[in-house]
């Protein structure tokens, strides 16, 4: 059996035609501020791509940029400053910031109802609670495209390789939460028997930043495959995951690229629509 292509880049252009037909009937332009700092070439291109999907959607797009130089205290008074701009629903700071700067003074200086990364602690605390408020992007954009091919989660297992904040930690509370009610196990870099765990996995995701981790031997035969992973190689991105290997035995499994990134991204819109909402209503 092949696994099914779980198509990132189909489902993400279907959430942002979904976001550009609400905009277009709102009564104002939601605005997205994107703030890039220093010159490292992922970053730039990140950001590049975030603002054209905005402009895409009919999201206005406030771009900062600034050298690596800049001090903490400016870059906080710019953020201080996108606060009080009414026109700027959602704030964007790609991490991770270069040199001495200190990102997580930085995060937790944005007003939570416009922290569209969802990363603010305002908000991952909302997360902790089971409240309403802005998801972290990845975990989201892994949940959206887990629905769209109606691959169930309530009763699944799910293994998370992975427990940074930004992915592992947020989903496996995202998975476990009432609706998802999927049982989850975190896995790290100091987890014994990796391989014990994640051949139980109904969906396995991986997310650990470690080119060809998860080989065939890791997946259940039929289980769906997240790879969240980015690795650049000398022949490009790749993720987590030994695709070639994996997609012989697996039920499902995303590709990098096409799969997790570009929902990510789709959800950095379905964000900011809803910061706006909430900010304007
Ligand atoms: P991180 O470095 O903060 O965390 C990595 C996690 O993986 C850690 O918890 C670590 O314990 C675990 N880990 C590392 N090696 C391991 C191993 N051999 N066995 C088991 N666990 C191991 O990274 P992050 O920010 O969570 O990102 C993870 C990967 O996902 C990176 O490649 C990153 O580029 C990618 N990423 C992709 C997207 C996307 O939209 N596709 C978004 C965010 C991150």
């Amino acid at each position: 059996m092949t696994a099914q292509i779980l198509d990132g880049k189909l489902v993400a252009s279907a959430v942002k035609e979904e976001v550009a037909a609400v905009v277009s009937q709102l009564d104002y332009v939601p605005g997205l501020a994107t703030v890039l700092v220093g010159d490292d070439p992922a970053s730039h291109s990140y950001v590049r791509g975030k603002r054209r999907d905005a402009e895409q959607v009919g999201i206005r797009s406030f771009h900062h940029e600034l050298p690596a130089t800049i001090p903490q205290d400016e870059l906080e008074a710019l953020i201080d400053g996108l606060n009080a701009n009414d026109e700027v629903d959602g704030i964007l700071v790609q991490l991770p910031l270069p040199g001495e700067l200190d990102s997580e003074a930085i995060v937790e200086r944005i007003d939570p109802s416009k922290d569209v990364d969802g990363l603010h602690p305002f908000n991952l605390g909302l997360l902790v609670l089971g409240k309403k408020g802005l998801r972290p992007c990845t975990p989201s954009g892994i949940l959206r495209i887990l629905d769209h091919y109606g691959i169930e989660t309530a009763g699944a297992r799910v293994v998370i390789v992975g427990r940074s904040f930004l992915v592992g930690r947020p989903l496996a509370l995202m998975l476990s939460e009432r609706g998802a009610d999927a049982t989850v196990t975190v896995t790290h870099s100091r987890t014994e028997d990796l391989h014990g765990e994640t051949t139980d996995a109904d969906i396995l995701v991986a997310a650990a930043g470690a080119r060809g981790l998860i080989t065939a031997e890791h997946v259940k035969p039929g289980a769906a495959v997240i790879d969240v992973g980015i690795n650049r190689t000398d022949d490009g991105l790749v993720g987590d995951v030994d695709f070639d290997s994996v997609v012989e035995s697996a039920g499902a499994i995303t590709p990098v690229p096409g799969g997790v990134g570009p929902m990510t991204r789709a959800m950095l819109l379905v964000n900011t629509l809803s910061a706006a909402k909430a900010r304007r209503s």
